[in-house]
């Protein structure tokens, strides 16, 4: 698989350097990372927490513009932690290469309020579009529980948005694996339908490692009527240690052929990261062959594997 170049496909047409772009209408801006026949790239960044890990973060960025991403993403963390640290990695993409950005925003810990005061320093920072969360229980406690004055699920986030920042694109969570909280798929899966209904414009799925949930949740999100794109999230896993962090963290299956190829690298890490590319670079070979709109990568704030991935692969980019 590595080298080819066969299945390339174009990348998105949206700019990523010089200025920041002047805001259109964000719903049919950020549809149009998604347009037919063109796969749109995502890469989503979490805010470091030294020095040392931002310069690595920013050198990444570095890199994996080269592909000309359609969006990049930075996560917000657990009850608003890094609420002004996400807030300066996007600025700072904005500044460095005008590139289109999202913010992830969660529900937890926050008033509807202190949400709106997010929305407006985001909007007024040149965001692009909100990757609109509910987020996870807080450390130690087993539900979901919301502020007093606050929201208890994701598509309360998404009517907020849509009702009072519709410059803003909005992108939802989707869970081809079911949602761990989920009282059955179909639930999980009417959820969803809720989200996109209060104006998700996009489905960005949870991570995965066997295709087939991917294209089994993508044809019943089809027969349940929902349109939206549905991105499948892709993290290619380079070690030992990511591995059993994916299993505890978002329980995603790892099927046979996966563990198989860990288990033939041994401890010798070269080796596992070579086999960690070529499982992620047949994944991503299959998505698009499936149609997929576009791919969102975990990049973990390092480049190597992503680059690879996409090397192998042969998507679009000014260096393939
Ligand atoms: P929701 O869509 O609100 O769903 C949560 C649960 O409630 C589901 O089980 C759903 O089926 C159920 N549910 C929803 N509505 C109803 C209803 N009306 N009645 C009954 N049940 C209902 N976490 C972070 O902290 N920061 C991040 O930056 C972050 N980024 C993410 C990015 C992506 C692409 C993904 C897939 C996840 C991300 N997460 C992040 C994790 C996410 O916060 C958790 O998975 C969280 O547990 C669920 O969030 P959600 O937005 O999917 O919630």
């Amino acid at each position: 698989m590595a080298g080819r170049k066969d299945s390339a496909v174009q990348r998105s047409p949206l700019p990523t350097s010089g200025q920041p772009q002047p805001q259109r209408s964000a719903t049919v801006s950020i549809l149009q990372s998604y347009p037919p026949g063109r796969l749109g790239l995502s890469f989503e960044l979490f805010p470091p927490k030294s020095a040392e890990s931002e310069a690595a973060m920013w050198q990444t960025v570095d890199d994996l513009v080269a592909w000309e991403p359609a969006l990049i993403t930075c996560t917000y963390g657990a009850g608003g932690s890094t609420r002004g640290k996400t807030l300066e990695i996007l600025a700072g993409l904005r500044q460095r290469h005008g590139v289109a950005v999202a913010s992830h925003l969660t529900c937890v810990g926050s008033t509807v309020d202190e949400l709106r005061g997010y929305l407006r320093e985001a909007e007024a920072l040149g965001v692009t579009a909100i990757v609109a969360l509910r987020g996870d229980p807080p450390k130690g406690e087993t539900g979901f529980q919301a502020v007093d004055g606050g929201l208890s699920y994701a598509s309360e986030l998404v009517a907020l948005i849509r009702a009072e920042f519709p410059r803003f694109g909005i992108l939802v969570a989707g869970y081809p694996e079911t949602h761990q909280e989920a009282v059955s798929p179909q639930a999980d899966l009417e959820n969803l339908k809720r989200k996109v209904e209060s104006g998700g414009d996009v489905i960005v799925t949870q991570l995965f490692y066997d295709n087939a949930d991917f294209l089994r949740f993508r044809d019943a999100c089809r027969r349940l009527g929902i349109q939206a794109p549905v991105v499948p999230g892709v993290m290619p896993v380079t070690n030992f240690a990511q591995i059993r962090r994916i299993a505890t963290l978002c329980a995603a299956r790892l099927p046979e052929s996966f563990t198989r190829a860990f288990e033939a690298a041994g401890d010798d890490e070269t080796a596992q990261f070579e086999a960690g590319v070529e499982f992620a670079a047949k994944q991503v070979e299959e998505l698009v062959a499936a149609g997929v709109p576009g791919i969102h990568f975990y990049v973990l704030n390092k480049s190597p594997a992503t680059t690879r991935v996409l090397e192998a692969v042969g998507i679009g980019g000014g260096r393939a």
